[in-house]
């Protein structure tokens, strides 16, 4: 499956490359949230998370640990966060698996979303007992 991210990897595409291995690749985001914002991806295609090979994931993630240590240390962020979009739904706009790893400022003024809760303990119990028989 091709995308602009494979293109990236294979050099077709220029960006500011930070890190790379054998398995994994990690780039800054051309559009960052704060400057330093990166993305970190295997070099094998999947199209996220729930469909990546468990070695792979096991690859990228420790990527992400050595590449956020990295970013914080460089830029002095006060936090990192580390973002998955998983479908179009939750914001994926290029479907090949990829972690942002965003510095964060206490001052940066972004917030996170807020929780809308459950209407009811049942509600809560319900979804709960659907996940875990899946599980
Ligand atoms: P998503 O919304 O899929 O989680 O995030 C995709 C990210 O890829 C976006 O933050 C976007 O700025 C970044 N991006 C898209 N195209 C390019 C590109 O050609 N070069 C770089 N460096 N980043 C890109």
């Amino acid at each position: 499956m091709q995308t602009i991210f494979s293109k990236i990897i294979a050099g077709e595409i220029p960006c500011e490359k930070i890190y790379e291995d054998e398995n994994v690749f990690a780039f800054l985001d051309s559009n960052p949230v704060n400057p330093g914002h990166a993305l970190v991806i295997p070099k094998q295609w999947s199209e996220g998370l729930l469909d990546a090979k468990e070695e792979t994931l096991h690859q990228v993630i420790s990527a992400v640990q050595k590449v956020a240590q990295a970013i914080k240390q460089a830029t002095g962020a006060d936090g990192i966060n580390i973002i998955q979009n998983g479908g179009e739904a939750a914001g994926q706009k290029v479907f090949h698996l990829h972690f942002h790893v965003i510095p964060r400022f206490s001052d940066d003024g972004f917030q996170h979303w807020h929780g809308k809760g459950y209407t009811s303990p049942e509600q809560r119990k319900e979804i709960a007992e659907k996940i875990r028989q899946v599980l």
